[in-house]
């Protein structure tokens, strides 16, 4: 059954490099080719989806600095609002025409102060993001890799939250001190749950992982229970090409490596607005 709200998706993990930023950008834009208008917002200061999405900060235009430290009246959320620009890959337009970015630079590190002295933190990137919803059909918030009030905000944004965690000994790390993270706020948000957890640059030789992926995403595996694994993403240039070149792996001929992607999307699908 779908549903008749705008979900907001939030990607977390308390490491850098744990594929929060990738997974954001290679869902929305997925979903984007489906017909489905999405609102990317980068809560990173690193400003990584800003950047993987093309877009450039003009001086005088809000971010969600503004959105997240000034009131409606003084900056509407509408303004913050940036359209994704199309892209040239050879002779083709790669159309970009339903992605949305609230973006960021590094000046966004200033609206922890803000939430810090704020007491509704949790709730106030919700409670802004409330008002525009209904333009959209789904919300994909990218917060940054440790536990500051931009991290906390933008996890009580979300319905559905996705971890990635890369196929190793670190992103087992992060995955538990994820979860520790969900855990602390989960009771102040009923509303949201853990969507699943997606390992990220898995390596294999030939036709087998190698043994620190098999062992890591087992490890996974048992701290989360097999229903909320999803399928890993292999490691492989051809993603850091398609986010070079801001296309995905399908636009460069491996529609393959999307497959985990596929999988992630169908099971957002429920969660949309009925009309998608
Ligand atoms: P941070 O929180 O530090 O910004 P992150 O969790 O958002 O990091 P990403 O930026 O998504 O992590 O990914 C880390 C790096 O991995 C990026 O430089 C990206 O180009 C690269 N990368 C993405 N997908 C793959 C892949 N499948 N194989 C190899 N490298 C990849």
């Amino acid at each position: 059954m779908q549903g008749n709200y705008t979900p907001t998706i939030v990607t977390l993990g308390l490491a850098g490099g744990q594929g929060k930023s990738t997974v954001a950008l290679m869902l929305g834009r997925y979903l984007g080719r489906l017909g489905i208008p999405v609102l990317f917002i980068d809560a990173d200061p690193q400003s990584s989806l800003t950047s993987f999405l093309g877009v450039k900060v003009q001086p005088n235009t809000p971010t969600l600095l503004e959105v997240i430290t000034q009131s409606e009246e003084k900056t509407p959320l509408i303004n913050a609002i940036a359209p994704v620009p199309d892209v040239q890959l050879d002779n083709r337009t790669i159309s970009n025409t339903n992605l949305f970015l609230i973006p960021s630079d590094d000046g966004l590190e200033n609206a922890n102060y803000k939430l810090a002295s704020s007491g509704i933190s949790l709730f106030l990137l919700r409670n802004r993001l409330r008002q525009i919803a209904n333009n959209f059909g789904v919300i994909i918030v990218d917060p940054p890799p440790e536990r500051s009030h931009l991290a906390q905000t933008s996890l009580g944004a979300g319905d559905k939250w996705i971890i990635p965690a890369e196929a190793n000994v670190k992103g087992v790390q992060s995955l538990v001190r994820t979860l520790e993270l969900v855990k602390e706020f989960q009771p102040a948000l009923p509303y949201g749950s853990l969507l699943g957890v997606i390992p990220f640059r898995a390596k294999w030789t030939g036709v087998n992982p190698t043994k620190a992926t098999k062992t890591s995403i087992s490890a996974m595996g048992e701290i989360v229970g097999l229903d909320l694994m999803l399928p890993h993403f292999l490691e492989s240039d051809v993603y850091k090409n398609a986010i070079n070149q801001r296309v995905s792996p399908t636009d460069l001929g491996q529609p393959s490596l999307e497959y985990p992607i596929q999988v992630l999307a169908q099971k957002v699908g429920p969660t949309l607005p009925e009309q998608y």
